[in-house]
């Protein structure tokens, strides 16, 4: 950067004209009324088409950004224009909904009858047994198991009684 130019720290402030903010300050003995926003790549493209200088905020100065200086990183911004807005980012997407509640973990087969018990609704033993190529026996343990670890219910009033999952926010800690 050359010495004998002035660069100053930037101002944001409203425009005179147009009343939107705008950063006012002095790059390189040159005065800069730069719009606030700064730009994403298509709107310094943008800025570039329509032969508007681009600047790197930096440390409060603006940096007049040219081919020598492509490297430089920050906050782009341009040449203000009034009414004549540059493409800005889009908006920072919402953050993202909780991930569903963990359910402990018991065993692989444990997972595979509430991972059954899920998909396809209540079953009885002799169901899960079957549709999961369990015995009868093995199927009544990992159930009693994940009765155990509230995370399946048997249906109280239906005789025989089926097997239900619990919701995973509902089960308790391990
Ligand atoms: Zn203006």
């Amino acid at each position: 950067m050359s010495d004998h130019m002035i660069t100053t720290q930037v101002l944001p402030g409203p425009c005179r004209r147009c009343r939107s903010l705008v950063l006012t300050g002095v790059a390189e003995g040159v005065p800069v009324n730069a719009d606030a926003q700064p730009l994403d790549r298509d709107g310094v493209f943008a800025a570039l088409l329509g032969g508007r200088s681009t600047y790197v905020l930096q440390r409060g100065e603006l940096v007049r950004l040219d081919a020598t200086r492509a490297g430089l990183t920050g906050p782009v911004v341009a040449d203000h224009r009034c009414g004549e807005p540059l493409p800005a980012p889009p908006p920072a997407p919402p953050p993202r909904a909780a991930p569903p509640a963990a359910v402990p973990y018991i065993s692989r087969n444990a997972n595979r009858v509430r991972e059954h018990l899920l998909a396809h609704g209540p079953d009885l033993t002799t169901g899960v047994a079957v549709r999961l190529g369990l015995s009868v026996e093995t199927a009544e343990n990992l159930l009693r198991r994940l009765v155990a670890a509230g995370q399946a219910e048997r249906i109280a009033g239906v005789i025989p009684a089926p097997w239900r999952a619990v919701a995973a926010e509902l089960i308790p800690p391990y």
